[in-house]
């Protein structure tokens, strides 16, 4: 062990704690569905508000049993000091590493494993690291960070690591395969970052990837197996440009620039899919623009034929009211997904269940405006988009107290009490009515309606329609350009390792 690592010898009392833990990971939310940046604009506007509902995981229950779970559209959001760039960005000319965070550790260890047996760690502000054997298990506490080797087996031992900054865990050299982590393969370079802002046992994982290599994980969750190569390619010039315009966003506001998850876009991490790869290959440097800078292309599972404006529907308000982003004409984009699974669909509450949801997500995000409301006598939609799609909606309750909701805040107070996918709403495109004392919604869709629908594109596809033209579908007026890569030293996930051997 070299003497100024700042590692500390295993203690009896860890050897115990070793032994004794066993831990599960449970991955929360798998999406049968594509997701597609599907509450980005929920989670934005909502910057605002740490503890809000948001940070319930809308698929999975909120038990206390777990874990350390793979992001969905959850955890507590950051309220960042510095506002966000007022311009979008420019198309990279080199390839950019993206910080993505896999999971949100709270009150348990993360698990990390390579297939080598090894990893290599070592404190942000050490002068060197440490390989130990693996599994490793790493617990943020007060002052560093508590590591145990060979997590889970009777060899387990127990370090401590005086370190504010976050811990680096990399693969050892020339070792072959990902760092693994709740039962997946990622690529790249870990980072785990203390929370302290939310408590002294939190820590975020963040993998540190370059661009080119995280879309093809992309890919590989967003869309279906079975679905046309030019649908993949234009995902993949989609989820690159709007992965670029994140990680502009949020550089120099917060630790890592998108989930892998609902919250941007899924990520599955390494994949061997090949008509993901190829996609991704196919249209390397590929970007979507509008006035030379890249569009944060937003995109849904499934418009239900009723798209939504970027500014109705993500609402950052800078970087959105632009002509891609914003419907230009009724009708041009309607019934482009009617044959979609979840184009049409019903769902309906008791209303009491409704009330107990809006009050509690009013509450938390301290929207006095919103609640609390005594029970409900009527529910009307009372503003509508250029294509039908309800945008506003006014509750009056028992007492005649009327209470004006976004139809998008609407759906994620449903889904921060729901329990299960079933009992939630699949977007904000509502149709409600009371009847025998529930709330009945006629849905239309799969998520924010903004942007690309994946199902149309797919549908495009089919028709014979390039990767192009099913852009220029989604975002009128926006073009693709391909920026050459001047820099040599494009890095590569293998590239970024520098570790020791063990
Ligand atoms: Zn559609």
């Amino acid at each position: 062990m070299a003497v100024n690592s700042g590692w500390q010898a295993p203690s009896q009392a860890g050897r115990f704690i070793a032994t004794l833990a066993a831990i599960v990971i449970v991955a929360w939310g798998y999406m049968t569905i594509p997701s597609g940046c599907e509450t980005e604009g929920a989670v934005r506007s909502r910057t605002a508000l740490p503890g809000s509902p948001l940070e319930k995981n809308s698929t999975g229950s909120s038990t206390a049993a777990p874990i350390a779970r793979v992001d969905g559209a959850t955890d507590v959001v950051e309220k960042p000091k510095t506002p966000p760039p007022l311009q979008r960005p420019f198309p990279p000319t080199s390839q950019p590493n993206i910080r993505v965070r896999v999971a949100a550790v709270r009150d348990e260890p993360v698990q990390l494993t390579h297939s080598s047996g090894w990893l290599w760690l070592k404190g942000e502000n050490a002068q060197s690291g440490r390989t130990f054997r693996s599994p490793v298990a790493v617990y943020p506490v007060n002052d560093g960070w508590r590591i145990v080797e060979a997590f889970g087996t009777t060899q387990a031992d127990n370090y401590r690591l005086k370190e504010i900054g976050p811990l680096q865990v990399r693969a050892p050299q020339n070792s072959r395969g990902d760092i693994q982590f709740g039962g997946n393969a990622y690529l790249g370079n870990v980072n785990i970052v203390r929370r302290a802002d939310i408590n002294e046992n939190a820590a975020d994982l963040v993998f540190v990837v370059p661009l080119e290599e995280y879309l093809p994980g992309v890919l590989a969750k967003e869309l279906f197996k079975g679905w046309q190569a030019n649908t993949y390619q234009a995902q993949a010039i989609a989820a690159r440009s709007y992965a670029a315009c994140e990680m502009e966003w949020w550089r120099n506001r917060r630790h890592y620039d998108v989930v892998a998850g609902q919250a941007s876009q899924a990520w599955v991490g390494a994949t061997s899919d090949a008509k993901s790869l190829d996609a991704v290959a196919n249209t390397r440097g590929q970007y979507l623009v509008f006035d030379g800078r890249v569009v944060p292309a937003y995109y849904s599972s499934c418009c239900g034929g009723l798209p939504s404006s970027a500014v109705d529907s993500i609402r950052d308000g800078t970087w959105t009211q632009i002509t891609p982003l914003n419907i230009a004409d009724k009708g041009r984009r309607t019934m482009c997904c009617e044959k979609a699974p979840v184009a049409k669909w019903q769902a309906s509450f008791s209303i009491s269940e409704t009330v107990d949801r809006m009050n509690e997500w009013a509450k938390q995000a301290g929207r006095k405006d919103l609640g609390p409301m005594n029970g409900m006598k009527s529910f009307v939609v009372v503003d509508k988009n250029s294509v039908g799609r309800s945008m506003t909606f006014l509750i009056t309750d028992k007492n005649g107290k009327r209470f004006t909701w976004d139809a998008s805040d609407f759906r994620v107070a449903l889904n921060s009490g729901a329990n299960g996918s079933r009992d939630s709403l699949k977007s904000s495109a509502l149709e409600p009515r009371i009847d025998g004392g529930r709330l009945i919604l006629d849905g239309r869709g799969y998520g924010h309606g903004a942007g690309m629908c994946q199902y149309g594109a797919e549908f495009m596809a089919k028709s014979g329609k390039s990767p192009r033209a099913i852009l220029e579908r989604y975002y009128p007026g926006a073009t693709v350009v391909t920026m050459p890569e001047t820099s040599s030293a494009t890095a590569t996930s293998s590239a970024l390792v520098s570790s020791p051997k063990p």
